[in-house]
């Protein structure tokens, strides 16, 4: 069985659009519009009728997120005195673990209400149903906002997150899915919320008790003594986006980190928070995010690899050139020998065939996965996280700083887009280099087989690139090519978007592609170029290297990224 397959990628980037990936923080929403779907006014009949206190307390006027695990609304308090005091409701997925729940509950109540960190007014529950009211915080879709974004502003959003990230990370909070959507911010007012606990963990010494059970959990799960030697010698196969979905799925770390309680089948009540049942909003709930309402994901897609093949026919000249240039990068992850005795206790069984090659042989094939804790969207995660590493740290949540922070600085996002974890590996290896990736995991006892070697790039050339900056001119080429920032830097095929890199407007079939595509405006501020973008300094690009550590055990924290250069003007 052919189990390593090769992921095309172009060199320096190339660019591809799947509408039904597209994702988007779909956290800001116009009420009305929201409102007139059935869908949502089911969902907050529903929800009254589920949590009966509600009604007495608030009015709930919108659906403003569904994610994987909760649906928030939009309430104001029904008895406020003066100004109407708007409120955010977190209405828990009923099958979520009790311990599960009531972490993320303590998370909020203990670190949460202050230094950007949200924090928790009540908590109301009826049976299986918790909902968390918290204050609600207008905030901005990352997407919208990117390329009008000033220099400054990006700095103060970055300052603000490490700013949040130091807090939790205080208090032994691993949050695990650092990304935009769970990072609000008003951009009027000045205003940032580090929201959704709901993946988070604890470090060996978190302050947050109920954090300790959440982590002894996954720990048992993922090294109990009698399955070691099962778990140990598995690899992964990097695979594209053809392969077989049984190598990409890895069923045990549903089990490991999936929300919803696994057991509460029994428990979901028929529609009666509006998920189980049939509701308006018919779109697939997303396991890697919350759904935009904005963007309607209808479209069907042939597969990515013919996709693939048919892009390149039509192709243009420059597209082409870029192709050829196309590297085919496999690669395979394994527990490596030499650190497997330190990083776990576990002994190596290296007895099978496929050692050090990259396939993947029967044997292996049959073992179990190695479980470690997993959360968040793989294009955010670590490369710790993305081998599976059984050790991770409040280092993870910095990667993910860093890929905010490098779709910041490029004007793409986002900036990894790939349905599994090897490909997210591979994705960060065309820009890291896959000899440094390599050399990292060796650190955390993986071993990375890669096919191809692919070089590092330099991180203030890519992002000038991609943010359309010559670097003779410094003149944008964005404002002829339009929202950039709808395509992301990567995705699982490539391609057609090749050209964007170039400057001609003879490419504007791509414009027209996009055009149509999504239909949204979000032009490019003219603007942009003089909001401090075409001098942006060595300290900022520094900052973004420090945060894309492969070495998890020298990656900057929050606490030094607050103090970094970039940020020297700025107060705590
Ligand atoms: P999930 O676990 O489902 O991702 P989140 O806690 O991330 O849930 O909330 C989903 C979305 O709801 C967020 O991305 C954000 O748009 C919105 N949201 C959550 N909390 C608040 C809040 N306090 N104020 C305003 N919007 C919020
Ligand atoms: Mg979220
Ligand atoms: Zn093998």
């Amino acid at each position: 069985m052919e189990a390593s397959l090769g992921i095309e990628m172009d060199e320096p980037m190339a660019f591809s659009l799947q509408r039904d990936q597209v994702q988007a923080d779909g956290s800001l929403k116009k009420p009305e519009q929201n409102f007139k779907l059935p869908g949502v006014k089911k969902d907050i009949e529903k929800l009254y009728e589920a949590v009966p206190q509600l009604g007495n307390l608030f009015k709930i006027k919108d659906k403003i997120g569904e994610g994987t695990f909760s649906s928030v609304y939009l309430a104001t308090a029904r008895l406020q005195i003066g100004p109407e005091e708007k409120i955010a409701l977190k209405h828990l997925i009923p099958t979520s673990h009790p311990i599960r729940i009531a972490a993320e509950l303590q998370c909020l109540t203990v670190a949460g209400g202050q230094d950007n960190v949200m924090g928790v007014k009540y908590c109301f529950r009826k049976n299986d149903h918790v909902v968390i009211a918290m204050p609600y915080l207008e905030h901005e879709s990352f997407l919208d906002i990117l390329n009008s974004l000033s220099f400054q502003e990006v700095r103060e959003y970055m300052f603000n997150l490490f700013k949040a990230l130091k807090r939790i990370h205080q208090f032994g909070i691993v949050h695990r899915d650092v990304k935009p959507s769970n990072f609000l911010y008003n951009r009027r007012l000045k205003k940032y919320a580090l929201v959704d606990f709901g993946l988070a963990q604890g470090t060996h010494d978190t302050k947050i008790e109920l954090l300790k059970f959440v982590q002894s959990e996954a720990q048992q799960e993922s090294c109990s003594q009698n399955k070691c030697h099962i778990i140990t010698g598995n690899k992964i196969s990097l695979s594209g986006p053809a392969a077989p979905k049984e190598l990409n799925q890895q069923p045990t770390m549903k089990t490991s980190v999936k929300r919803p309680y696994t057991n509460a089948q029994s428990q979901i009540k028929q529609g009666k928070d509006g998920k189980e049942g049939s509701v308006g909003l018919s779109v697939q709930r997303s396991v890697f995010g919350e759904r935009n309402f904005n963007i309607h994901s209808s479209i069907s897609h042939e597969s990515p690899a013919v996709k693939l093949m048919k892009q390149s026919k039509t192709a243009d000249v420059l597209s082409r050139k870029l192709a050829t240039k196309k590297k085919a990068v496999s690669t395979k992850v394994t527990n490596s020998g030499v650190i497997r005795k330190t990083a776990s206790s576990c002994p190596a069984n290296l007895t099978c065939d496929c050692y050090a090659t990259d396939k993947v042989c029967s044997i292996c094939l049959s073992r179990r996965q190695q479980v470690a804790p997993r959360a968040g969207t793989p294009g955010f995660r670590a490369p710790e996280v993305l081998t599976k590493c059984p050790n991770q740290t409040t280092a993870i949540d910095m990667w993910s700083a860093g890929v905010i922070f490098l779709s910041l600085l490029s004007g793409r996002y986002p900036f990894y887009k790939a349905s599994d974890d090897l490909t997210a590996l591979a994705q960060i290896m065309t820009i890291r280099g896959s000899r440094e990736t390599i050399q990292a995991a060796k650190t955390f006892g993986k071993l990375i087989l890669c096919s191809k070697e692919v070089p590092a790039q330099d991180l203030r050339k890519l992002c000038e690139k991609l943010r359309g900056i010559d670097s003779n001119t410094p003149r944008l080429t964005s404002d002829i090519q339009g929202p950039v920032s709808r395509d992301p830097a990567f995705s699982e095929t490539t391609d057609h978007k090749a050209s964007q890199l170039t400057q001609t407007p003879q490419h504007s079939e791509n414009l027209l592609y996009k055009g149509d595509s999504n239909g949204c405006g979000g032009s490019l501020n003219t603007d942009t170029n003089l909001q401090g973008w075409n001098e942006v300094p060595d300290e900022a690009y520094d900052l973004l290297d420090k945060l894309l550590d492969l070495n998890p055990a020298s990656r900057i924290t929050a606490e030094e990224a607050l103090l970094h250069p970039f940020f020297k003007d700025m107060s705590l």
